[in-house]
């Protein structure tokens, strides 16, 4: 923005302002004549001087409109600039004309409204319960004497497909110094039915009304537009044309428009990096998926709507710009840069991707010429070598999976500073935040190592399933990320194979983990109907991620290995560029199994209906009688049953081993019972390896006999069913199907338990129980039995970094739980650790760098709290610092956690991106739930101001604050608070949240006193 339009704005701002009211106007009048009354000729003529200012007033705003009109100054101060788009702005001063208006005189109140529309649109993208909401209704301009008729063509949510896209050419110039961005993009767009108007998506950008122009392809043929308009519930800008648009012709829409990069994280935005000299240095990223490539150009932005992009960047010359494709050309003009790339295959619009930076990157080219760099902050691009190992082993073994190679011949993975989500697939050019990214040897953990590997390879599996083929609609993301999710762990199968991923990560981290979220009636089915863009935002859930990857390694367990990638490789070779929805990819499945199976009325059972069943197994005589029914662990169990499309059964493959026969059988139920053989005096282990997404329940002698069998070998059962025995047994007793002390039983075994997914499987279960028992004398004997149980291993692993992921995860696992049961050995070690690291500078072995920071804080006072913060400031790895601040909010003084919540405020100290970090960390031990807890209830009102535009943010807390509550007395509170002081967004899960407090109230009603009982009869050397 050059001064001569900062000098327009302050005038139209002016001009506003006196426009706005008659008071204002009042005032400013007098303002101007008093100035005018030093001179003498004026003060004896105050008559004329009333008229001549009222004409001067006039002319100026007549000028004024005229002039801005020329230069198309259409948005907004440069303070609005460099406020953030998350701050709600108290006043606008964007002016003018480019949404219909159809009198002038409400120019002013137009504007004024916009800047709110432009907030309530933010707003209402996080909430879909505020999207349709009266202010949205009232800032939607339509032409006056035109109602909006029902079933006019912009009141519709999706597009009509009378246009579709075939090439946008964009040119976008982003100024750093200046925070702002200015486009143009001519799309290219073919007709398939006559039409009129000609709609598209814009949002938070300020078009120039007189750029908009409309042409057939290659012709000077310019349509005249009747009328154009934003109609803001739909994010469209609409054109009616005075002539139709002919079906079969291709035509040519022309847009100007100009935008405000904020540190908002969507669409292009603003991010920063502090040098390790202290200066801060800016750069832009985008995120466009799901719906903010409409913030960054205008577009046809549904992700069936491919098309090729054209894109020329032009920058300040100190920075680098990178996008999907390589760059074209390159030219240097008075210190900007301007760069053209290729244009791109035909994708989906929220793929495409740009960064500015100056940011340095590590190279790798491969056999056939692809090209892969990894970029990061110049000083730590050492952090980037493990990724670039990794993207190059993915990409290599993608190619071989699928039989294709990538239509690309490069890809850029880049490690962004403020990033929203774990990392995005864009085509040629990955974004991440910086821990999924960057693996400093001997910093990061191997917990990060696992993160970092799985998060590469599930953005380049991404670029066969996702980029080449794509869901036709956000109904089916659930396809996109199951595959995505499923896949890397082919990708790590094949790379680490001594890591036993499937059971490590698969079966432990993400199947269990969504099990119990899908057991309650608030879930989803994986396939949902998706209307707003809020419904797309909310769909990004571990239902459609874990659960989706789950029911597909189900699909996977059925038809066999070699069939599922037939099944595939035909389905992305078939689909490639295009879009397909669930029923084309079953049908694919289908012929790849020689119609074997009818996958799809299989999995419809999956993915329609949300769930999944509990099969029951009852002895009779020499058969077992399977029976199958919807699992649920919360209450009202009857209240919701919407959903159910098949009347909640499903066709499940019931797999099994016998104490006679291991090899695996399969027995399908089709939506129905089933009978399979018994041999008296034999065990029988359902759901083998843990590959059906289901739940089994044995009768109670036959959990004694498995857990008998778990005490003299345990290894006779796969580890994963091990871990399924204890995780199926616990929540069968939340559910009060199966009594606690029958799932405590399974677990006296673990003395011996070597493997890490029982272990985390047990801690998952058991957590529960003993959060909602911290408050109450039986947390003494809780402690006392986890101590019995993890001494021996603990007392048996040696605190080493050697060995396979698996083993380290372990000695990771029991190291954690030995210090949080306080096992005396264990917490002077880590102390010492500690201590040694404080005053000696000694490098800590970085997979048990966590415990230790957390036990040094826990252990100690202001000292060591603020010497863990203090490092945690200075440290340049991303990973080492949420250890440190998760090690923060673990420590046993309140002063210090609550002084800890109350930096959330506080952007110099905890960045945006981290708050919802800093609550669940805090989140994690009685006490730091105790200070969140209160700060919920003391803050509420600077909570929802602060963070009340963060749909996401707000749930989470609530979420993450309340879930272990189990007294009448905060119920009623939170209660009162939630009711009195309803918070903006986030309503649904304050409901939620009583909810569940109101269960953990029953819960401790119906089972502390077995739960009790059990412990005192199981616990050594207590009273
Ligand atoms: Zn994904």
């Amino acid at each position: 923005m050059d001064k001569k339009e900062n000098g327009v704005s302050s005038l139209t701002k002016e001009l506003n302002g006196m426009a706005s009211s008659g008071n204002e106007k009042r005032d400013l009048f007098v303002e101007y004549n008093t100035d005018r009354r030093t001179g003498c000729y004026l003060s004896r003529f105050q008559v004329t001087c009333l008229i001549l200012g009222n004409l001067f007033i006039l002319c100026t705003a007549v000028a004024l409109v005229a002039f801005v009109k020329k230069e198309r100054i259409i948005y907004g101060s440069v303070s609005d600039a460099v406020c953030s788009c998350q701050t709600p702005r108290s006043h606008t001063n964007v002016t003018v004309d480019y949404l219909y208006v159809k009198n002038q005189t409400s120019l002013t109140v137009l504007t004024e409204n916009l800047a709110e529309t432009e907030n309530s649109t933010l707003e209402e993208s996080n909430n879909v319960e505020d999207s349709n909401n009266e202010e949205s209704e009232e800032t939607t301009q339509l032409p006056e004497e035109e109602a909006d008729p029902e079933n006019a063509p912009w009141r519709k949510i999706r597009l009509s497909r009378d246009l579709m896209p075939l090439l946008y050419e964009i040119n976008l110039e982003v100024d750093l110094e200046n925070l702002t961005y200015r486009g143009h993009v001519n799309m290219t767009l073919i007709c398939t039915n006559n039409t009129k108007f000609v709609i598209f998506h814009i949002s938070h950008l300020f078009l120039d009304k007189d750029s908009v122009k409309v042409s057939e392809n290659g012709t000077k043929n310019v349509f005249k537009i009747l009328k154009q308009f934003r109609y803001i519930i739909n994010q469209f800008w609409v054109m009616e044309l005075d002539s139709e648009l002919s079906a079969g012709t291709v035509y040519k829409v022309s847009v100007g428009y100009r935008g405000f990069l904020h540190e908002d994280l969507r669409g292009i935005y603003l991010s920063k990096y502090v040098t390790p000299e202290g200066e801060i240095r800016r750069l832009a990223a985008t995120q466009l998926q799901s719906t903010d490539a409409r913030k960054t150009f205008p577009c046809m932005d549904e992700p069936d709507m491919k098309a090729a992009f054209q894109l020329t960047l032009t920058h300040q010359e100190e920075y680098e710009a990178i996008s999907n494709t390589p760059r074209k050309s390159e030219r240097l003009a008075n210190g900007w840069k301007t760069v053209e790339f290729h244009a791109t295959p035909v994708m989906s619009t929220y793929l495409l991707a740009i960064v500015i930076s100056d940011f340095t990157h590590r190279e790798m080219v491969l056999d056939n010429g692809y090209n892969i760099r990894v970029w990061s902050q110049p000083d730590k691009i050492k952090q980037t070598e493990y990724a670039i190992d990794m993207v190059m082993k993915c990409y290599n073994f993608f190619t071989e999976y699928f039989n294709i190679t990538d239509v690309l011949t490069k890809s850029d993975h880049v490690a962004v500073p403020d990033f929203s989500g774990g990392a995005m697939e864009n085509w040629g050019l990955v974004l991440y935040r910086e821990t999924a990214l960057l693996y400093e040897h001997g910093v990061s953990s191997s917990e990060n190592k696992l993160m970092v590997t799985l998060i590469v390879a599930h953005e380049v599996a991404h670029t066969w399933f996702g980029n080449m083929v794509t869901m036709r609609w956000w109904d089916d993301l659930w396809l996109n990320e199951g595959f995505a999710s499923l896949l890397m762990y082919f990708a790590m199968d094949a790379i680490y194979p001594d890591w036993n991923v499937f059971t490590l990560s698969v079966v432990a981290k993400e199947v269990f983990p969504v099990m119990v979220k899908d057991a309650l009636t608030t879930s989803h089915p994986v396939s949902t109907p998706i209307a707003t863009p809020n419904d797309i935002a909310e769909s990004f859930d571990s239902i459609s991620y874990s659960k989706g990857m789950a029911i597909l390694r189900m699909l996977m367990g059925f038809v066999g290995w070699e069939d599922f990638q037939k099944g595939l490789r035909t389905y992305v070779s078939k689909f490639k560029y295009q879009n397909a929805a669930m029923d084309q990819l079953w049908d694919t499945f289908t012929e790849a199994v020689n119609y074997k199976y009818d996958i799809k009325s299989t999995m419809n059972t999956w993915t329609r209906q949300m769930g999944y069943p509990i099969i029951t197994m009852h002895a009779q005589g020499d058969s077992y009688y399977l029976t199958q029914s919807r699992f649920l662990l919360d209450d009202g169990k009857t209240t919701n049953s919407n959903g159910g499309m098949y009347d909640y059964k499903w066709v499940v493959p019931f797999t099994y081993i016998t104490e006679g026969d291991q090899e695996v059988q399969l027995q399908w139920m089709n939506k129905s019972s089933a009978t399979i053989p018994r041999t008296t005096d034999s065990w029988i282990l359902a759901n083998y390896e843990y590959v059906g997404y289901y739940r089994v329940n044995y009768e109670v002698d036959m959990w004694a006999q498995l857990a008998g069998i778990l005490n003299r070998n345990h290894t006779e059962f796969p580890e994963a069913n091990r871990a399924g025995l204890i995780g199926d047994s616990f929540n069968l007793a939340r559910a009060k199907i199966l009594d606690y002390d029958v799932a405590l039983n399974m677990t006296t075994y673990l003395k011996y338990e070597r493997g890490y997914a029982p272990w985390v499987a047990f801690l998952d279960s058991v957590e529960y129980i003993r959060s909602s028992i911290s408050k109450s004398g039986a947390y003494v004997l809780m402690q006392k039995y986890l101590r019995d149980l993890v001494a021996p291993v603990f007392d048996s692993i040696e605190m080493t970094m050697e060995g396979n992921l698996p083993e380290r995860y372990l000695r990771q696992t029991i190291l954690k739980l030995a210090c949080n049961v306080g096992y005396k050995r264990a917490v002077e070690y880590a102390k010492g650790m500690f201590y040694h690291w404080k005053n000696d500078g000694i490098t800590l072995p970085s997979d048990f760098a966590s415990m230790i920071y957390t036990v040094g804080v826990s252990e100690g006072g202001m000292e060591e709290w603020d010497y863990v913060w203090n490092r945690s400031l200075s440290t340049n790895v991303a990973v080492e610092r949420e250890m440190l601040m998760q090690a923060l909010g673990q420590s046993q003084k309140p002063w210090l956690l609550w002084r800890y919540a109350n930096w959330i405020f506080d952007p110099s100290k905890i960045r945006r991106q981290d708050v919802r970090l800093v609550i669940s960390y805090l989140s994690k031990r009685p006490l730091g739930r105790m200070i969140s807890l209160h700060l919920l209830m003391t803050k509420w009102d600077r909570l929802n101001e602060q963070f009340g535009f963060d749909n996401f943010l707000l749930r989470e807390t609530i979420s993450e604050v309340t879930q272990f509550v189990n007294s009448e007395f905060e119920y009623k509170q939170l209660r009162t608070l939630f009711k009195d002081h309803p918070p903006k967004v986030a309503k649904k899960e304050t409901q939620n949240s009583l909810a569940l407090i109101r269960a953990n109230i029953n819960w401790m009603d119906e089972n502390y006193d077995v739960i009790t009982d059990w412990l005192r009869d199981h616990v050594v050397g207590m009273l």
